[in-house]
């Protein structure tokens, strides 16, 4: 079969491989469609905690069994007996093994995936829009993290597509979302998804009453949990839901911040299946919408060509169709 392997870092090539032997509680999954995530590229790049090399990356997967049934994938495979497995954190299992990270993933023809990782999809759910099921899971988390709630002011950090999606899930939520983005380019290329969900930008200039329930940064930079911090109402919740690049210390004076306005922090990394349910959900809902968020559908051979521009902050979806 056709796959796409990351080698070694910097490395990825289309290759001839074997289609995947299957263990007893594993199927094997055509794969129809795998969308293309930000952090395939910073894999590509340089690397992440959990990616085992050599790998066929891709955990957005939306595929086809055997027996013609159409899944998406719950790119994780946990204990199911550990504490947090137990308390419904799935995502959080020291055990975990992620499909495209520690196992081979869906920028291949077929994928093996255990049987207890698919998630069965309606009929009427075209295949580009599921496989957008898992990152809208991963914005579903951090909403739950934070404790959004209806009629909460929620401000994101970054119009990218991770931050439209979680701008989408606000808007599901009942609640009202903002966002807050410095690229002109970014601006200009969500506008219509913005204007479409009902997503208001948010500027430094107009932002000076800090008044917002609930932060969540979908970019990487320090800037966007100091300012973030700053931006939240006495007892509002910042989430971080990307991880900061930047090394430099957070200065006490912001930390002290927490302590004086009560302020809370969470993290939020990955999903569960339940909250892939919801996002299928929300999909179905959204079809027209989230449709705008997809650039193009692409060949297994162009994945190395789009990864510069999704690190660049030039693209927001690509979709891979098999
Ligand atoms: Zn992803
Ligand atoms: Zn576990």
């Amino acid at each position: 079969m056709n796959s796409l392997q990351l080698e070694k870092i910097g490395s990825l090539k289309l290759r001839q491989a074997h289609i995947p032997e299957i263990n007893s509680n594993e199927i094997l999954l055509k794969v129809t469609h795998c969308s293309v995530c930000r952090t395939d590229a910073k894999m590509w790049e340089r690397g992440q905690r959990d990616l085992v090399l050599p790998r066929i990356l891709g955990h957005e997967i939306c595929g086809i069994s055997e027996s013609g049934k159409r899944f998406v994938v719950w790119p994780g495979k946990a204990c199911g007996q550990c504490r947090q497995c137990r308390r419904g954190a799935e995502n959080l299992c020291r055990e975990m093994q992620i499909m495209g990270f520690h196992k081979d993933g869906g920028f291949a023809e077929y994928a093996a995936v255990p049987e207890s990782s698919l998630i069965p999809i309606s009929d009427k759910l075209p295949g580009n829009i599921a496989s957008l099921a898992e990152p809208l899971s991963c914005a579903i988390n951090a909403l739950e993290q934070a404790g959004v709630e209806k009629k909460d002011c929620v401000l994101i950090y970054g119009a990218g597509p991770v931050g439209l999606m979680t701008a989408l899930a606000v808007r599901a939520a009942e609640a009202y979302p903002f966002v807050k983005e410095i690229s002109p380019d970014k601006l200009v290329r969500s506008e219509v998804f913005r204007r479409q969900v009902g997503i208001k930008c948010v500027t430094d200039v107009d932002n000076n009453t800090s008044d917002f329930d609930v932060v969540i940064n979908a970019a990487p930079s320090r800037d966007t949990f100091l300012k973030g911090l700053a931006d939240l109402r006495p007892g509002g919740c910042f989430c971080l839901f990307s991880g900061l690049t930047d090394d430099s210390p957070i200065p006490v004076s912001v930390i002290n911040e927490i302590h004086y306005r009560q302020l809370g922090i969470t993290g939020a990394y990955g999903c569960t299946r339940e909250q892939m349910r919801s996002a299928l959900k929300l999909l179905s809902d959204y079809k027209e919408d989230i449709r705008l968020l997809i650039d193009d559908h692409i060949e297994l051979e162009d994945v190395p060509v789009v990864l510069p521009k999704i690190l660049g902050g030039q693209a927001l979806k690509f979709i891979v169709k098999l």
